[in-house]
């Protein structure tokens, strides 16, 4: 059972799939209903990080990409326009709720190198401090694959252990980690808790040949592979409902909760 009085710093994981519609286009209705919670979130007083997606995505609709580019070069161009556009709207959605954000752009350098490691730990704290909410991505624009997570479950988790946070809500494009498959098993149900990442769990993620694979529940395993190692509390819930943090940091969950 999660303890609302032990959740005083919180990193939220959102993917592309809801912060954008079909059309690649920005999802406005889910971010501005992000960046309100999120801000009287913090307002209660807790330290609030955003770990977003979509600068790929996004940047692909403003170049008017229709399929995602193979070629390296053309996808870091379309993460340098897309987080731009991201951090824009950010920056204009928390300030309607009177919010400072700051931006930051890591590799896995930054958190895996003690001397650069320690850095990035220094800024987070000042911009805590100082009272703003950073927002992460990867640095996807000059970074190449060996020094990338290259998924942003991994980063939000080394990010959570990274400023020592007590709570990392992922919010996916399903409910949770479910006991089978819910596309072919109408009678699947969602796994309530998870206290350690077993071969089982891992097999329901996609491991070992089941076709559970798809909605990215393998980097989200191993995020919480990396939670569990720190002992931070992790959910696995829908982006379709942002407004259940508000039960999640209350205590109840709804979705899938990774805790010792
Ligand atoms: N960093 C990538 C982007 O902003 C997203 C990676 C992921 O979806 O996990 O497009």
């Amino acid at each position: 059972m999660l303890k609302p009085e032990n959740i005083k710093r919180i990193v939220i994981k959102i993917g592309t799939s809801t912060l954008t519609h079909r059309t690649g286009r920005l999802d406005l209705r889910h971010i501005e209903t992000l960046t309100r919670v999120l801000s009287d979130i913090k307002n209660m007083g807790l330290d609030v990080v955003l770990v977003t997606s979509g600068a790929i995505g996004v940047g692909m609709s403003k170049l008017g990409m229709t399929i995602r580019p193979k070629e390296l070069r053309y996808k870091q161009a379309a993460a340098s326009v897309g987080q731009c556009e991201l951090m824009h709207i950010y920056d204009k959605f928390f300030l309607d709720y009177s919010q400072v954000v700051g931006q930051i752009l890591i590799t896995k350098s930054d958190i895996v190198e003690e001397n650069r490691r320690e850095k990035v730990e220094n800024t987070f704290e000042a911009l805590f401090e100082l009272g703003a909410i950073p927002v992460v991505n990867e640095n996807d624009t000059t970074g190449v694959d060996e020094i990338l997570f290259g998924d942003n479950d991994t980063l939000s988790a080394e990010v959570a252990a990274l400023v020592g946070a007590d709570l990392l809500i992922i919010f996916s494009d399903i409910d949770g980690l479910y006991d089978c498959d819910p596309r072919e098993n109408g009678d699947a149900k969602i796994i309530k808790r998870v206290t350690e990442i077993n071969d089982d769990i891992r097999a329901l993620a996609g491991g070992a040949g089941t076709k559970l694979g798809t909605g990215g529940m393998v980097t989200k395993i191993h995020a919480a592979e990396v939670c569990f190692e720190n002992d931070i509390p992790m959910v696995i819930t829908n982006g379709a409902k942002l407004e259940n943090t508000y039960d999640i940091i209350a205590g109840n969950v709804p979705g899938t909760l990774f805790m010792k």
